[in-house]
């Protein structure tokens, strides 16, 4: 593996800007942008070179500290995570994470927490209190900070208030604005863009091998290139057009409720269905402001369907599918919250009549 520099082209510019001033490094980084960008990957080539013992600026890839990273045994890295985003993933990321969640993750019958508990900043906190064992420093990437339970995230800022010394803090944010001010304020913000639509386009075509269907998940993905890669996996693209079809069915009356939330329990994850959701009626409510515009995550006929319902009910609803996902990380029953959200769902179309 070579991870001297991000592995994503359009990071380049911006993560040698940042290594210029190896000097002036800040101890705390936001890393700031929507889901789909790269700030894990950023991250992590970051880390490496804080760690590398013969930096270039960048790392060598050489060096023992190098060679432990790449082998996932660096001790002067520290990575935190779900466990639900640490189970979903099969990388490096994970290979850190794992060290600082409960010993019985990933156990059968246990609901994986998607939250960064108070726990796992704690479990890594006698670390930073001593010397880094190898390299000159010591790196604690949070991915992402947007998950820290509440309790989590107020001992973390403990840490930042009287920082460490040779200590630096990488924190990821998809919704800066969402973390605690006082958080975000003891951090250097490193904002992350939407790539070119010419690079990114590059880029998907390569991994893709088909230019033409990376324009199409491109544009499904709102110009995001790794959630572009996603929606190009097939059984996930899949899955999105499957939700499409059957919300459609609903507002039909060719499907009754109860039957389309046994239906939903097949899918991957009750997250993953709702966040789908939600961001299907985020796209609907754009549609409504914008009409001309197409919206790039849902195909037309739902939003056509869609443009029956006032404002007020499609945000009722969005509150009702984002309430029902929070539940969810509690012990509720999967199938009754199905079951609510899709006779809402199909009560609203009851007097219009949709062919
Ligand atoms: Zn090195």
């Amino acid at each position: 593996m070579t991870i001297t520099k991000p592995s994503l082209p359009w990071l380049h510019v911006q993560f040698d800007e940042l290594l210029k001033n190896r000097q002036r490094l800040a101890h705390a980084y936001l890393m700031a942008g929507h889901a789909g960008l790269g700030k894990l990957d950023f991250s992590l080539a970051l880390a490496r070179a804080l760690l590398c013992q013969e930096p270039t600026p960048h790392s060598c890839g050489h060096c023992q500290s190098c060679r432990l990273f790449d082998a996932g045994n660096h001790p002067d890295l520290h990575i935190l995570q779900s466990e639900r985003q640490t189970l979903d993933r099969d990388d490096l990321s994970a290979r850190y994470a794992v060290r600082h969640l409960p010993a019985d993750t990933g156990r059968k019958g246990r609901k994986p927490s998607t939250v960064i508990g108070i726990d796992q900043v704690r479990d890594c906190l006698p670390d930073i209190q001593s010397r880094p064992h190898i390299a000159a420093r010591r790196v604690i990437v949070i991915n992402a900070a947007d998950d820290l339970y509440i309790n989590a995230a107020n001992s973390l800022l403990k840490v930042l208030e009287e920082p460490p010394p040779d200590t630096h803090f990488l924190l990821i944010s998809h919704e800066p604005a969402r973390l605690l001010p006082t958080i975000r304020s003891r951090c250097l913000r490193v904002n992350f863009r939407q790539p070119p639509h010419e690079q990114a386009l590059k880029w998907l075509g390569d991994k893709l091998d088909d230019e033409r269907r990376a324009g199409q998940m491109l544009a499904r993905a709102r110009g995001l290139p790794l959630r572009a890669l996603t929606l190009a996996d097939e059984r996930s693209g899949e899955a999105d057009a499957a939700l499409e079809k059957l919300l459609a069915s609903l507002a039909r009356r060719q499907l009754d409720p109860v039957a389309a939330a046994a239906q939903l329990r097949k899918f991957d994850s009750s997250g993953q269905v709702l966040s789908w959701m939600q961001r299907y009626l985020a796209d609907a409510i754009r549609a409504k402001l914008a009409p001309g515009e197409r919206q790039q995550n849902t195909g037309w006929d739902l939003i056509d369907i869609t443009k029956r319902l006032n404002f007020r009910e499609l945000y009722e609803f969005l509150d009702m599918v984002s309430l029902q996902r929070r539940l969810l990380e509690g012990p509720l029953d999967e199938n009754l919250a199905f079951e609510d959200i899709l006779i809402r769902w199909q009560q609203m179309f009851s007097t219009r009549g949709v062919r």
